[in-house]
């Protein structure tokens, strides 16, 4: 891959990774201990006050964001793999086979670890 491809990836990811983080901070509140993990957040919990219904109502709201927030995180680190292959020099590579991962896969997925080939289904 050419330096000005690289690049153009490389600007893709960065976009894909502040809109990430911007969807992130939407479901979840940086965790003060590690702030590169979030932990799941809803809105107003208020456990004392709450009656059953609305205690039933904030731990399903919880439940999915956790579920948002994982698939979030998820793809947050796939960005920051290719973001660290983009500086090693081994960016748009196959994990499995070592091969050129299609133009087009990079296209729809930039952070895409595999060719598509080896894409785990
Ligand atoms: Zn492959």
């Amino acid at each position: 891959m050419n330096k000005k491809d690289t690049e153009y990836f490389k600007n893709k990811l960065e976009n894909e990774k502040s809109l990430l983080e911007a969807e992130i901070k939407t479901v979840g509140s940086p965790d003060p201990n590690n702030p590169r993990d979030f932990s799941a957040t809803s809105n107003d919990m208020d456990i004392d006050n709450a009656d059953e219904n609305e205690l039933a109502d904030k731990l399903e709201e919880l439940g999915d964001n956790k579920g948002i927030l994982d698939s979030l995180e998820r793809q947050l680190r796939d960005i920051n793999a290719a973001l660290d292959k983009i500086k090693n020099g081994t960016y748009g590579i196959c994990e499995i086979s070592g091969e050129l991962i299609e133009r087009d896969r990079l296209e729809a997925n930039p952070a895409a670890r595999t060719c598509i080939k080896h894409v785990k289904i």
